[in-house]
């Protein structure tokens, strides 16, 4: 234990949300219901299934280390240049990749209360100091963020929307908050829930890195576009920060059914679509409920809304687990009374009505 880095001794691991196939043994139930890692719940499309089944004879070689074809598929979509883009397994992968290639263990971090849990992780992993800044009704405070900005700051993580409070920050005030950034400061700013967002209000900050050489945007493809067992996310920078990102990437970080998988599900049009109406009409099946049962819940952006059960949300989980119905805690976001719920079918959604309906009567 004492060999590991100081960081890394203290550091708490990842909880990920509990997996179906252990529940269903727990309880040897037939259906299990998991809304509980912010996953697409229409399964996987068939223009992505198609794509694995053309690749299945080819996965003796190695794959594309450089992701020539999904960088060109994303920089026609996305209107950027392909040495703007570094790929990652998962987005998770690039935030990390910007931690091992920029901070070094005299630098300090800033992120915010109730903000993404891999951001304090990946902090500590490499030894960093973490500025955790108070929320303002649950979502970013960028002025307290800023101020808490210093010499020693190395990197700022925003989260927009964020995990797991849904809360977007408007526009103008993110751009003004990356203008505002010392040259020795990096921001990085996640979008993993970018694709849910109303067109109307949402961020488009892709041409902002050509403005702001230390802005990294953190994409991925496992939320709207349904890959996230496939691990693949994306990272759009200045061709210099991706230079260097790409240099300190393994070679071969991105595998070949997640490249293939991803080029189709950005040609899969029909599939997003479906997401995101399948996406807002969940949601407001949810809303509904809560405010039928008379709980209040933080207005989300994502495909997950956070609901307050206005006691200790802990014993609701255990319960809700008895029924089979998988939904996230988030005490150790320091939201005790909380339970995130991820945005289902709307079989799903009703299936954890009911059972959220019974557990808080009691039964
Ligand atoms: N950022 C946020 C805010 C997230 O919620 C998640 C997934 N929970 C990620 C990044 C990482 O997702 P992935 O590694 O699957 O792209």
């Amino acid at each position: 234990l004492e060999l590991a880095l100081a960081g890394v001794q203290q550091l708490v691991p990842y909880v990920p949300g509990k997996p179906v196939d252990e529940l269903q043994r727990e309880l040897g139930l037939t259906e299990i219901v998991k809304l509980a890692s912010n996953e697409n719940p229409l399964g996987t499309g068939a223009k992505v299934a198609a794509a694995i089944q053309a690749t299945l004879p080819e996965l003796t070689r190695y794959p594309d280390g450089s992701g020539f074809a999904l960088k060109a598929a994303l920089s026609g979509k996305l209107g950027v240049a392909p040495e703007q883009i570094t790929l990652g397994n998962g987005s998770s992968e690039i935030l990390e990749l910007v931690m091992r290639t920029f901070v070094s263990p005299e630098h300090e971090v800033v992120f915010s209360q109730h903000a993404f849990a891999l951001y304090p992780i990946l902090t500590q992993a490499v030894g960093a100091r973490a500025r955790k800044v108070p929320a303002k009704n649950f979502g970013h405070d960028l002025a307290a963020m800023r101020a808490a900005v210093n010499e020693n700051t190395r990197v700022v993580f925003i989260a927009n929307p964020n995990n797991p409070t849904g809360t977007l920050l408007a526009r103008e005030d993110v751009e003004q908050f990356v203008a505002s950034l010392p040259t020795h400061v990096l921001c990085v700013l996640d979008e993993a829930y970018y694709e849910f967002v109303d067109p109307a209000v949402r961020t488009e900050s892709l041409q902002w890195p050509e403005r702001y050489p230390n802005l990294i945007i953190a994409r991925t493809f496992s939320k709207a576009y349904g890959l996230a067992g496939l691990r693949i996310g994306y990272g759009i920078s200045s061709i210099e920060v991706a230079d260097l990102l790409n240099r300190v990437r393994q070679p071969f970080n991105s595998n070949m059914l997640a490249l293939a998988a991803a080029e189709a599900a950005l040609g899969d049009v029909d599939y997003l679509a479906q997401t995101i109406a399948v996406n807002n009409v969940g949601m407001q099946q949810l809303t509904t409920a809560f405010k039928e049962l008379g709980l209040e819940w933080i207005p989300s952006s994502g495909n997950f809304v956070s609901v307050d059960v206005g006691q200790n949300a802990l014993p609701l989980y255990e319960a809700l687990l008895q029924k089979g119905v998988i939904v996230r805690p988030v005490a150790n976001y320091e939201m005790p009374n909380h339970l995130r719920v991820s945005i289902g079918t709307e079989r799903e959604n009703q299936i954890f009505i009911q059972a959220l309906i019974e557990v808080l009567r009691g039964v």
